[in-house]
């Protein structure tokens, strides 16, 4: 006889999880199926967790190595890469045993094995050993998550030829690696391997890196990534990759039709990620998807079957653990009766490079398309005191408003801390203020925030320090 749960999650990724969380909250008798033997999803097993760990020791390393000038003698600084490894697999073991913790805490039942669609209201769930149990939900929640991209007739190896999960485990320093794609992933790890020793080339087909960013903070971005000695070859196209198991052979062409071949140990393709269904069999219930094969949903994360639900990277929207989170905790209270809602307008963005680069709402390419006028307030953290007393100074923040309202309509940033800075503009986003309400809340001193403060008297042109 099946086991019968009013809501069973597929998928145990910060959507799927904390979701089943929020439903057994509510009061449901909830399920979370995970197929890859512990929770978590991409985010803690092979994404934000293990990347940021490393961010974290790399910088360390490169950090340690810079300490005489600033009167702290050290002796020999040594990489110890299997430690360092170590180190970063027991943060992504801590937390993951922590979800299970949480699971069972909530009474959350957890079924290791991986789901699919017997019909509507049934699931099979097979473990690693094809052992079979099935289930029956009144109520389904798809959050299957996303995979690598790759590019066509590349294939990963996760040695040679790797996607973020092998450049997270990489055994050794690679002497070169060519990262294809100047995005997220792209940048992190390109930057990780650049502290480590690698001699990192990006390789973007755009004019640009992190499209979508703020254009101003983008090229300040790539500025400050070309100081740390990453290279950037811009409008280039990747048209073959060549492994040959020991090394790669990247080719390359320009926008001119110029050739260029990148000879190194790794190649690391961060093009993108991809909407993950498979082993749902979703043609049994006939589950729409949309152009770019993600499952389509309404505002209240109902596919078109009345009873099957999804969120996170599987459904459109910026593909980020805190969206699927949000969307996990949004879609259990309507499925329990409540108003579960999304705003996604003020979903922020961080990349953990040094400096952090961070934004929320629009651009200003966006308000310019959008034909909204608006103000600019900028502050440098060159004139931040914190920053400068820590010799931390580099980038800035921008805050964009609307230019009758004072509404805040975006803010952007690249400087220390510029991911922890973010929340306060965010709550101020929420609450609908205006940068005067920002200019007007005393900040403590001295703080990175103080430079929040100066960008929004800035929007008014009244900054104290500049
Ligand atoms: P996932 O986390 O992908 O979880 C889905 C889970 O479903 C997976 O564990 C999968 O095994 C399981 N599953 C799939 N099919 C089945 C099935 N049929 N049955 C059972 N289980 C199944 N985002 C940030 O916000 N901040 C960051 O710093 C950040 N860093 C990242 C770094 C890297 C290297 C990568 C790759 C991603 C990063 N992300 C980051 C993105 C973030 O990881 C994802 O947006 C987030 O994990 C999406 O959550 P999800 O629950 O939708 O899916
Ligand atoms: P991305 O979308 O961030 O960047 C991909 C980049 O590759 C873009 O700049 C794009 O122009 C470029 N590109 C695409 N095709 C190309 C080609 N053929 N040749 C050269 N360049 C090409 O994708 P990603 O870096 O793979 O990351 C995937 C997603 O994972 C991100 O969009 C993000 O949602 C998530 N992520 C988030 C974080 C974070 O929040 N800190 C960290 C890592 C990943």
């Amino acid at each position: 006889m099946a086991e019968k749960f009013q809501a069973v999650v597929i998928g145990g990724g910060p959507g799927g999880y904390v979701c089943a969380i929020r439903l057994a909250q509510l009061g449901l008798k909830t399920a979370c199926i995970e197929s890859r033997g512990s929770l978590g999803g991409t985010c803690l097993n092979i994404g934000c967790i293990p990347s940021k760990s490393l961010l974290n020791l790399s910088e360390e390393f490169h950090k340690v190595k810079d300490l005489s000038n600033k009167g702290i003698e050290v002796g020999q600084v040594k990489l110890n890469l299997p430690k360092m490894m170590k180190s970063k697999d027991k943060a992504v073991t801590v937390l993951t045993k922590g979800v299970e913790f949480l699971l069972k805490k909530n009474k959350v039942t957890y079924f290791k094995g991986t789901g699919s669609f017997k019909s509507k209201n049934e699931i099979l769930i097979k473990d690693s050993e094809n052992k079979e149990t099935h289930v029956e939900a009144d109520k389904i929640i798809i959050a299957t998550g996303s995979l690598p991209v790759s590019l066509p007739g590349v294939k990963f190896d996760e040695k040679v030829i790797v996607s973020s999960t092998g450049a997270l485990k990489l055994e050794q320093v690679p002497k070169k690696m060519v990262v294809v794609g100047g995005g997220y992933i792209g940048l992190e790890m390109g930057s990780v391997w650049s502290r480590l020793g690698t001699e990192v080339h990006v390789v973007e087909y755009l004019d640009h890196i992190t499209p979508g960013m703020d254009k101003e903070i983008s090229t300040e971005f790539m500025k400050i990534l070309k100081k740390q000695k990453i290279n950037f070859h811009l409008q280039h196209k990747v048209e073959q990759i060549k492994n040959n198991s020991i090394n790669a052979i990247v080719s390359t062409s320009d926008k001119e039709g110029k050739k260029k071949d990148f000879d190194c140990d790794v190649v690391l393709v961060s093009v993108g990620r991809k909407p993950n269904t498979i082993g749902l069999n979703l043609d049994k219930v006939n589950i729409d998807l949309d152009k770019k094969n993600r499952i389509k949903t309404d505002k209240n994360f109902k596919t078109n079957q009345d009873n099957i639900y999804a969120i996170g990277d599987v459904i459109a929207g910026p593909m980020l653990a805190h969206k699927a989170e949000d969307e996990g905790i949004a879609v259990a209270e309507n499925i329990a009766g409540q108003s579960g809602h999304v705003n996604y307008d003020t979903i922020p963005g961080v990349i953990y490079t040094t400096p952090e680069v961070a934004s929320i709402g629009k651009t200003e390419e966006q308000l310019k398309e959008l034909n909204i006028k608006y103000k600019i307030g900028k502050f440098s953290f060159m004139a931040n005191s914190r920053a400068k007393a820590i010799d931390d100074a580099e980038g800035f923040v921008k805050i964009l408003a609307d230019e009758k309202t004072d509404k805040v309509l975006g803010a952007h940033l690249i400087g220390p801390h510029a991911g922890e800075l973010i929340a306060e503009i965010g709550v101020a986003m929420e609450f609908g203020a205006s940068s005067e309400d920002i200019a007007r809340t005393c900040h403590a001193h001295p703080t990175f925030s103080e430079a929040v403060k100066e960008a929004a008297l800035s929007v008014d042109k009244r900054a104290i320090h500049s």
